[in-house]
């Protein structure tokens, strides 16, 4: 499989040709069609599987709505968000979301802990599409109301057991809380122990399993 038959637009094609993937990982070629097709999909995939751009691909995909930049950023309310474990992995999904992004008009940006609020408050109120966040930080910006959810149509937990690992559950069960019950919903784990599994009958409808 070629990433050209995956039926993404030219400006993600481009992108990821730049960065030199000659094909889709496995996980990409089965992942990435089932989150076209509006899926919900619960994922087994470790690190190093190309796991990130089998879910920021489709995101990119389906919400890059407008030729241009409104000035407005009520008229770019939060669509996508993604929950990561930690800061390191934050970062890395965000920079992924940045490059495969680079040709198309969406803004994101990466909210975690142990930084300065003020400055994520500024880069939230411009408006961004994509919102890659732990769970800490981002309940404390949804308690101070400087985070809308309300619009979200695309959540995806990445390295959801380790999220688990580390005592968010609590935190993402009032995350959830905030988020439109209509919505396409991706969980990715490493493992699918039954606390897993339990998560995935609470929050994915009818999910398609893809494991590599
Ligand atoms: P991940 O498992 O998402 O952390 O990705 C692991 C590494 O594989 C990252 O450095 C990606 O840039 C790279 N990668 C992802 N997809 C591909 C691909 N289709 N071809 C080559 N490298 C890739």
């Amino acid at each position: 499989m070629r990433f050209a038959d995956l039926g993404l637009r030219p400006e993600l094609l481009r992108a990821v040709e730049e960065l030199g993937y000659e094909e889709p990982t496995p996980i990409q070629a089965k992942a990435i069609p089932v989150l076209l097709a509006g899926r919900d999909l619960l994922g087994a995939a470790q690190t190093g599987t190309g796991k990130t751009a089998s879910f920021t691909l489709p995101i990119l995909e389906r919400r890059a709505p407008f030729a241009n930049r409104s000035p407005s950023p009520a008229r770019h309310p939060t669509r996508a968000l993604i929950l990561a474990p930690t800061r390191e992995l934050v970062l890395q999904v965000a920079e992924a979301v940045a490059q495969y992004g680079k040709y198309l008009p969406l803004r994101s940006t990466a909210i975690f802990g142990g930084v300065d609020f003020k400055a994520q408050v500024e880069a939230l109120r411009q408006g961004v599409e994509i919102v890659i966040a732990t769970p800490g930080r981002l309940l404390d910006h949804l308690e101070q109301k400087t985070v809308r959810l309300n619009q979200v149509a695309f959540l995806v937990f990445d390295e959801a057991d380790r999220m688990l690992d580390m005592g968010f559950l609590p935190d993402i069960r009032r995350i959830v809380e905030h988020l439109p019950a209509t919505r396409q919903t991706a969980l990715f784990s490493a493992t699918f122990s039954p606390a897993i599994r339990k998560l995935a009958e609470q929050w994915l409808h009818d999910p398609v399993t893809v494991e590599v």
